[in-house]
This record gives C-alpha cells, structure tokens and sequence, in this order.
C-alpha cells in the first residue's frame, strides 16, 4: 500500500482525514504542532498521540522531507537552494536577507509551460506541478539548513513555474505557511507573483484572500508582452483589469505589477508612458526589478540610468514605483539557473526535458 504523506495538508483536510479514520477532529491540531512547531517526522515521537494511533501512523503515513541538492551562497547573503524531490525531479529556492526582512522565495512547478523568453525556468518547458508538501518542504528544508530559529519573514511564490496553473496545492501550501498550527507568516508578508491568470485571480478575490498579488507583467503592449512572454498570449493584458479590480477591493490591498526592466526592450521612457496609461486608473503599484542576465540568454540588464529614469517617469505621473535590486548574481540567482546549471554539469536530465528532444 502506498504511504500517505501527511505534510503540507493544511488543518481542515487533516481534520477530515482523522474524522474518516474514526478519531477526533484535534488530533490534526496536536499532529501539525509536531509536524510545523517541533520538525518531527516520527510518530513515534509524537507522544501526546495515544500509542495505537501512532503505530497506525507510522503503518499508513509519513511525513515528507526534502534533500538539499546543492547550495550556493552570494557575497551579499542570498542563498540558493536546489531541493530534490521524490522522484529524482529538482526545484530552486532562495533565501534573500533584506534587513528587517528575511524572505525565502519558492517554487510551485517543475519548469514551466509559459515560455517567458528572458526566463531560464521558461527553457525547461513544464515538468509536473508541486504537490503542497513540495512548496511547504522547501520553506522547511531552508528553516533546518539555517537552524531552526532562523526567523522567515516573508514568502514570495516567484521561483520555478506559475502559481496559478497549480492553484490547489498553492492554496493547501499557502493554509501552512499562514496558520498559528504553521510557520505563523502573516498573509500580508505572503506573496503570490502570477503572470496574471484572469479566472484564477477571481477566484482568489472570491475566496477572500489576503495574501498580496504580484502581477508579473513586464510591458506595457500587448505586442511586447506577447513578444517576450509568448505562453502568456491567451491572457492578454487587458483582461486583467476586471481581475485587478476585484482583488483589490476584496483583499483591501493594492495590487503589484512587476516589470523586469530589459535593456533596450521595454525600458524606454515611451514604454513608460504606455505602461502609465494602462495603470493610471488601476488600483495597482509598480516594481521595476533589475533583470539578473542567465546565460545563454539573449537579454541584459538595463542600465542604472534608465532604471532610475523610468522609475521617475512613472513617479512624476503619479504611479507609485519601487525598485527591486536583483541579489545573487554571482550564484546564478534568477529562477531555474541553478537547475540548468546542475543538469549540465551532471548530465541528468529531468523526464520533461528528455521528451521534448
Ligand atoms: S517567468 Fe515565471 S511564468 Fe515566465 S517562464 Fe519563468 S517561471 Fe514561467
């Protein structure tokens, strides 16, 4: 018989998995304070469980793990992580120290199927999505590696794939992160960062979510951003309006556009003028973040002078506009490099990327 993981379910799927089992509904409490607060894995530890239930436990479950792969540490403190999952598959995580801030950036698939040109996760193609014990593992494996103590305070779902497209496992993953029986992340220091899948973030909104979106947009025509992110032709920008609007008003917070600044494609100050008046009566913010180049790649980073430009542009006409510095460039930080990397170095090769050939 096959094991049942037990990681990553969040509370109310615990709870009806104990209630099916003829016991009570706490014991998903008492089981994800061991599994969340205390990092155990063995029943058998689990000593406020009576004992016949730990036996059954240990008989039918088990509470996954991830192996860390590799590791590479930037001179300015990020620290990339390639975790190996089950079946041999790897996915990237990092994790960004940004005083007060300490945020760990994680994957949801393995590749992606949107093909973003200037993306090294985008070359894969798309392998599987993650299982939520998969997204939560990852956040795991870094708390462990770093000592326990070690205090996240902020989750971006921006590493490997697409959010959206995995959105289940995303939402169970996201219950564990968020919960007191948890890691206690508040749903504002969690964010959700989507190419913008229009039902998707409806059905977000009507949930009543109150983790923050992220946009990743990244030009301000549709003919640039059907140029530069192919797979994301079907969702065409204009279709977002009514997603952002609702998910605004519903979680009460500003939306973020991201927008990977590339040199000499969607940098110029006529970009900014577009992008200004597509979110001028949007509920929206804007976040330029500096483009960490990844060979083999065609595009490059923009200059520091048309970063600041742009952004002033934008200021000067009432956009609100941060910058995001890009960390780790010395260790192949930008999602899906490490991987790749790791691949080529190996000669192993991930059953997706055996297909396509
Ligand atoms: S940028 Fe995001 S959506 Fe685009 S290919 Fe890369 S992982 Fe996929």
């Amino acid at each position: 018989m096959t094991k049942i993981d037990l990681k990553g379910l969040p509370h109310n799927k615990l709870e009806d998995f104990f209630l099916t089992r003829g016991e009570k509904k706490f014991r998903a409490k008492q089981l994800l304070t061991w599994l969340y607060h205390k990092f155990e894995t063995d029943f058998e530890n689990m000593t406020d469980l009576p004992t016949p239930l730990r036996a059954k436990l240990t008989e039918d479950c088990y509470v996954s793990r991830l192996e860390i792969a590799d590791k590479q540490k930037s001179h300015d403190g990020a620290v990339k992580y390639l975790f190996k999952l089950e079946d041999g598959e790897t996915v990237e995580s990092v994790l960004i120290p940004d005083k007060p801030r300490l945020t760990v950036c994680l994957s949801t698939q393995v590749g992606c199927s949107l093909g973003c040109k200037f993306c090294a996760t985008g070359q894969m193609g798309f392998i599987r999505n993650l299982k939520a014990s998969e997204i939560v593992n990852q956040l795991e494996g870094i708390k462990l590696d770093q000592g326990e103590t070690n205090n996240v305070t902020n989750v971006v779902l921006m590493g490997m794939g697409e959010p959206l497209l995995n959105t289940e496992n995303v939402l169970d993953a996201i219950d564990n992160f968020n919960s007191e029986l948890g890691y206690e992340i508040g749903a504002r220091k969690i964010t959700i960062s989507t190419v913008g899948i229009p039902k998707e973030i409806e059905k977000l909104a009507a949930l009543g979510l109150k983790e923050r979106l992220a946009i990743s947009l990244n030009a301000p025509s549709q003919k640039l951003r059907d140029d530069i992110m192919p797979g994301v032709k079907k969702f065409p920008i204009k279709s977002l309006i009514k997603p952002i609007e609702k998910y605004a008003e519903s979680s009460a917070r500003w939306v973020t556009l991201e927008y990977i600044m590339l040199k000499g494609v969607n940098d110029s100050l006529s970009h900014a003028s577009e992008l200004i008046e597509f979110t001028k009566d949007l509920p929206v913010k804007v976040n330029l973040i500096q483009y960490n180049p990844v060979e083999g790649i065609k595009y490059e980073s923009s200059e520091l002078r048309d970063l600041y430009l742009f952004q002033a542009y934008l200021l000067e006409n009432g956009i609100t506009t941060t910058i995001r510095k890009s960390k780790g460039q010395d260790i192949a930080a930008a999602c899906g490099q490490l991987r790749t990397e790791k691949i080529k170095a190996t000669g192993t090769q991930s059953h997706g990327e055996k297909s396509k050939q």
